[in-house]
């Protein structure tokens, strides 16, 4: 539809556009002076206004004076690292590079490589997780082959036990029947130990094979930095807690809370010590945490909190409590000992009862959160539940 609009508006357009010019020319005045003005640029451009157009062409022009100044190849992935590290998108990356051009002044194309490296060996990726899972079901295999054989093995040994007994019971030369049960015996007490020892082995392996997927799992459901579960983990939860909630006809309240002006706080101190703040406030959401109210990094510099049994003033006003915490204390730059401005947080809340979906209240308390910001932040809002 977009092009319909723009081809059949464009050559009006183009005609105005022409004429404007050319009296801005002869006003005197420079013609990138000017905006044009939004709906105009929307019609043109196919849905991306020229301010955006111009933001992209900018980012671009930014990432090839990146490679060429550091003397990088034209490959995918530092073409990915450098947009990641202009746009602020990986704060990984980010850190990583602005601690090796301090330290060196530039970076190289194998640099690059090796933190990508690194990052992939941090993830959990559907492949290393295939390859435990195999890994387990090949441990499953051998144990259930060394049971079977083990199993197999008594009861061979018990019948040939029991041809012996039958052989000396009809009066057969004892010495030589006796000297076959001694060996009988060694055998089977050899291939016990051999069964055993195979067992130890697949117990060891079993048990190093549970912790990677115990680590696996825990990683998967964690925010590496604070070590609160993360948005996933608490996708999850909400959904227990919801069928809980209306199981035992509870009330269910979501709280969505952001730290104020955050950027500025890295800008000002450094991404170390915006890391630290982060930290900080995760530590003090959570101390609220028990088994009827979840914390969770919901991402960048947003928290999100479940509490069963309250209602959505009541959690309103315990949030609230959080951030008052928050707002009077003094927080410290470790690094050089300056104090901080004040560091604070806004929050929207809402009933998750209130709401067809879960998803509807998220986007609820988000809203309110919004709200909060919008009227000067470092306070908590409820969204109406009519929205
Ligand atoms: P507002 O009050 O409107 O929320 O402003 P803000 O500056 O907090 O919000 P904005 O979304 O503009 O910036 C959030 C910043 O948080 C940008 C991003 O670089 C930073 N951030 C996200 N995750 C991390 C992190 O793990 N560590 C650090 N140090 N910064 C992070
Ligand atoms: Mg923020
Ligand atoms: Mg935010």
């Amino acid at each position: 539809m977009t092009g319909a609009i723009s081809s059949s508006a464009s050559p009006q357009h183009g005609l105005t556009d022409r004429l404007a010019r050319w009296a801005r020319g002869l006003s005197g005045k420079a013609e990138t002076e000017e905006e044009e003005p939004e709906t105009e640029q929307r019609v043109r451009a196919g849905g991306a206004s020229n301010r955006e157009i111009n933001r992209r062409r900018q980012l671009y022009a930014d990432i090839g004076d990146f490679l060429f100044a550091h003397d990088l190849d034209l490959t995918p992935i530092n073409f990915s690292v450098a947009l990641d590290y202009l746009t602020g998108a990986n704060i990984g990356v980010e850190k990583a590079i602005r601690a090796v051009m301090m330290e060196r002044g530039t970076i190289t194309n194998g640099w690059i490589e090796s933190i990508a490296a690194e990052q992939r060996a941090d993830e959990i990726t559907p492949e290393s997780l295939s390859s435990m899972l195999d890994k387990v079901e090949e441990n499953l295999d051998q144990f259930t082959g060394l049971m079977h054989e083990s199993r197999n093995s008594a009861k061979d040994y018990g019948a040939a036990l029991q041809e012996q007994a039958k052989d000396l019971a009809a009066g057969g030369d004892s010495e030589s029947i006796l000297s076959r049960l001694v060996g009988l015996t060694r055998s089977m007490v050899e291939k016990t130990r051999q069964v055993e020892s195979q067992l130890r082995d697949n117990q060891k392996q079993t048990q190093a094979l549970k912790s990677s997927l115990e680590s696996a799992r825990r990683a998967a459901e964690h925010d590496h930095l604070t070590g609160l579960p993360n948005r996933r983990a608490f996708e999850a939860v909400l959904r227990d807690e919801l069928a809980l909630a209306q199981e035992q006809q509870e009330a269910l309240s979501v709280a969505f809370c952001d730290i104020d002006h955050f950027k500025i706080i890295n800008d000002t101190h450094g991404h170390d010590t915006g890391d630290r703040v982060l930290k900080f406030v995760a530590g003090l959401l959570a101390k609220a945490s028990d088994d009827r109210c979840h914390v969770a990094r919901h991402g960048g510099e947003e928290f999100v909190m479940l509490f069963r049994g309250k209602t959505a003033a009541e959690t309103c006003e315990a949030v609230d409590g959080v951030r008052e915490d928050l707002a009077n204390r003094t927080l410290v730059n470790r690094t050089n000992g300056e104090r901080m401005e004040r560091v604070s947080f806004s929050a929207g809340v809402a009933n998750v009862l209130a709401y067809e979906d879960p998803r509807g209240a998220l986007k609820a308390a988000d809203r309110a959160l919004y709200l909060a910001k919008e009227h000067g932040r470092n306070r908590v809002y409820l969204a109406a539940e009519t929205d």
